[in-house]
């Protein structure tokens, strides 16, 4: 029985895919390269030390994927594929839309003709808007998004729930991830951003590298305890073996389970930029500039239901996210080869 990983050749579905394989998992990826270089198949395949199967396919090719599950024996998927760059999707509504809810909506009819009905979903705490105040919980009403990525993720939960009303033979995991950051330990797989990073991790390694001349911090005058934004960040590893748990649950059981995967600590901008300094021994330029559109002061989750319905918990520290983020982007100046 083989789990099928959309997107897994990305940032988060490559540590998801050594994670599982390490675990004795078998594992078929597709991925049609929008977001990632085909070298990072073999990275994966080096770490792991044996082949694994992959298929260059968009989710929205129906007949793509109905060939790949003829030809394999695929009994969950993990669906990370996807486009994810919030500003991005402000300009180009239209393919966030096709790409994440078409796509998603492609992949489950597929998926229903297969009798293949277990599904873990990348979802965002973005799903939690505006609104709520954290810790962030499950139960919390979700949808305050401002953004047309935040609502593809917000309308694929709907769908997924919708789903599992419909027809009980389903199970649908749905994960919302804090701020994935790190890389593994080898310094040979990490994030590897195109173009200018959206993202505080990707900027801080870039300016540390020397590839950017400084980080500007997006506002210090929040209700925050420096006046920078708050986040929970966690290690890409931690968020990939919180994926073998979910897979699990959705073999185990049928129903709709909701999790947040993060680690209840909000660290600050500048917490993150001298946490940074400390593991790399590089100083980070910034500038104070004014706050970014859409963002929020603080957000952390509490990670409690993970813990006691998956027993899955965070082990790596921001230290540690720091260090592995550093390595691999020193030894990686450039990302992964073409
Ligand atoms: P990523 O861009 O590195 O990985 C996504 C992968 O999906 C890429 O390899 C891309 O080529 C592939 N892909 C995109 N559209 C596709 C399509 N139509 N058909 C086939 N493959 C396609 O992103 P990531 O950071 O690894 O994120 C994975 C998932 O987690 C995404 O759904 C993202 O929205 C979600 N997520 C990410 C974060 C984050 O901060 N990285 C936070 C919350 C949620
Ligand atoms: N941030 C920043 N400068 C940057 C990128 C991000 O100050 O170049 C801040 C951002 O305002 C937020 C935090 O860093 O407070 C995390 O932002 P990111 O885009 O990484 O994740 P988000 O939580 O917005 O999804």
């Amino acid at each position: 029985m083989s789990v099928l990983v959309t997107g897994g050749l990305g940032y988060i579905g490559s540590h998801t895919c050594v994670e599982l394989m390490n675990a004795g998992a078998e594992v078929v990826v597709v991925d049609n390269l929008y977001n990632c270089k085909k070298s990072s198949y073999d990275r994966i395949k080096a770490l792991v030390g044996r082949d694994f199967k992959f298929y260059e396919c968009d989710i929205r090719d129906a007949e793509g994927l109905n060939k790949i599950f003829e030809n394999e024996d695929i009994d969950s998927v993990i669906h990370f594929a996807g486009l994810k760059a919030v500003g991005e999707s402000v300009q180009k509504p239209l393919e966030y839309f096709d790409n994440n809810v078409n796509g998603t909506l492609v992949l489950l009819d597929v998926m229903r003709k297969h009798g293949c009905k277990k599904i873990v979903f990348s979802s965002s705490a973005t799903v939690y808007g505006m609104n709520n105040v954290s810790p962030l919980t499950e139960d919390m009403q979700v949808g305050g998004v401002t953004n047309p990525y935040g609502r593809t993720k917000y309308m694929i939960e709907c769908i997924l729930q919708d789903l599992c009303v419909s027809d009980k033979e389903w199970s649908v995991c749905l994960l919302r991830y804090f701020n994935p950051i790190g890389a593994h330990k080898s310094g040979t797989m990490g994030e590897d951003p195109n173009g200018i990073p959206n993202n505080l991790m990707p900027y801080i390694t870039q300016v540390a590298i020397g590839k950017r001349e400084k980080l500007t911090v997006y506002g210090d005058d929040y209700d925050t305890h420096d006046g920078t934004g708050v986040r929970d960040y966690i290690h890409v590893v931690d968020l990939a073996l919180g994926h073998l748990k979910a897979v699990e649950k959705v073999r185990g059981e049928n129903g709709l389970f909701i999790y947040n995967l993060g680690t209840g600590i909000g660290y600050s901008v500048l917490d993150v930029v001298k946490a940074f300094e400390k593991a790399s021994g590089v100083e980070i330029s910034y500038q104070i500039g004014p706050r970014r559109a859409g963002d929020i002061a603080t957000c952390y989750s509490d990670p409690g239901k993970a813990l006691n319905e998956l027993g899955w918990k965070a082990e790596r520290d921001i230290e540690e996210m720091c260090e592995d983020s550093w390595r691999w982007q020193s030894q990686n100046p450039t990302g992964y080869p073409d």
